[in-house]
């Protein structure tokens, strides 16, 4: 093994700080590594894996689809990609999808659009965009201009212009930071990567009047949260309220490259041939894994299970919390779960990996819990007790 590693270290772009496991298989919520050791997986490949790792019914649908065909053009026509479209538009408020292969282009997408949609209503001078402090959009360029942090950021400026950022959960600031060339707002509904910052209570119905009020497009970027995470397909179902504009990835194709930007009719007018492409998105083989997903999520109970045994979840993070001073704060709704940490998250991570259960932290101290969606609460309850071994020996460090 330390060999691979070596390996991968002298020939792999050193864009990660990876930890030192093999993966070689898993099966449902168990991931396995070349070693033969299992891991209880709360990662899901970061919210991706929502059904769980092999699972028989995208295996097969997979196989099939290989064996017919794989990719044509988008200059032409492939039944899984009108399947998939027919399915989010009537599972969302959109009434079209532009199918892409990654979360960073599908607000990409998104942020052409809002610029060639104010360029057609002859207001071509909106083309700035609010986004919030702490949250991420990817790793393009025009993408993490559009990110409220400043270490994704350093190092690639000149930036993108014409991204406007301002506190997360403040109505006002948003109000301070419109001027006449401002032709949208763009935020998570939740935030992940920032630490799983759950929006006050009105705040986005109160930025969804806002943007009614002075013309602004309200884009929701729903890459993480999407496709099931919080219980609820979209998290501005939680909301009552509905963007004009939405980003989709990850949980898409359950762990194939698929991206999306989902609109409204008249906004999504503004796209005509030739405005915007992607050679690969929507292909047929990755569109139908992703129709096989969002039909298994809805069909066999999937959110349902993600919306009880996240219930359970938060109410044993919050047992937790009763126990030990160091836990600032759980939030979070679903299996989008945060503890925030008042000391260093990232050696729990490692403790965690050391007895069998794979973790996420952001931020160095907010840890993520994030397991596929299908998740039950006996695995719970394994991590819970590996949690709870590790933070006794924190807190015995600390007296
Ligand atoms: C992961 C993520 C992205 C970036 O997605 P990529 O597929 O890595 O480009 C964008 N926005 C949010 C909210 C994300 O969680």
């Amino acid at each position: 093994m330390t060999d691979l590693i070596e390996k991968a270290e002298r020939v792999i772009a050193t864009t990660y700080g990876r930890f030192p496991i093999v993966f070689t298989h898993g099966k449902g919520c168990t991931l396995f590594d070349n070693k033969g050791k299992a891991y209880a997986d709360f990662v899901a490949g970061i919210a991706v894996c929502n059904l769980g790792h092999a699972h028989p019914g995208i295996a097969k649908v997979l196989a099939d689809q290989a064996e017919r065909l794989v990719h044509v053009s988008n200059l032409y026509y492939t039944e899984p990609q009108i399947a998939l479209a027919e399915w989010l538009v009537e599972h969302s408020f959109a009434d079209k999808v532009f199918f892409c292969n990654s979360g960073a282009e599908a607000n990409e997408a998104a942020i052409k659009l809002v610029r060639k949609y104010h360029k057609d209503r002859g207001t071509p001078e909106r083309f700035r965009i609010i986004t919030m402090e702490g949250s991420f959009h990817g790793r393009t360029m025009a993408t993490l201009s559009a990110t409220g942090q400043e270490k994704i950021r350093k190092g690639f400026e000149p930036l993108v212009e014409g991204f406007d950022m301002v506190a997360f959960n403040d109505v006002a600031a948003v109000e301070n930071a419109i001027t006449p060339e401002t032709g949208a707002v763009m935020l998570e509904p939740i935030q992940g990567e920032g630490g799983v910052q759950y929006p006050a209570p009105g705040y986005l119905e109160k930025l969804r009047k806002l943007c009614d009020d002075q013309g602004l497009l309200l884009v929701f970027d729903e890459v993480q949260t999407g496709i099931g995470r919080t219980g609820k397909l979209f998290a501005y179902e939680h909301f009552g309220i509905t963007p004009d504009i939405m980003a989709l990835a990850k949980a898409l194709a359950n762990g194939l490259p698929m991206g999306a930007m989902l609109a409204r009719e008249d906004v999504a007018a503004s796209f005509t041939p030739g405005s915007h492409a992607s050679t690969f998105g929507g292909t047929p083989l990755v569109a139908s894994a992703a129709v096989a997903t969002v039909k298994t999520l809805v069909e066999d109970g999937v959110l349902e299970n993600c919306e009880r045994v996240g219930g359970y979840f938060k109410n044993r993070l919050l047992q937790l919390k009763e126990k030990y001073a160091f836990i600032q704060e759980v939030r979070g709704i679903g299996l989008l779960l945060g503890l925030d940490l008042s000391c260093d998250g990232t050696s729990v991570v490692k403790k965690c990996m050391d007895r069998g259960f794979l973790i996420n932290c952001t931020q160095e101290h907010i840890l993520r819990f994030i397991p596929p969606l299908v998740v039950q609460e006996r695995e719970v309850d394994a991590l819970l007790a590996c949690l709870d071994t590790i933070f006794e020996e924190m807190a015995a460090d600390i007296s």
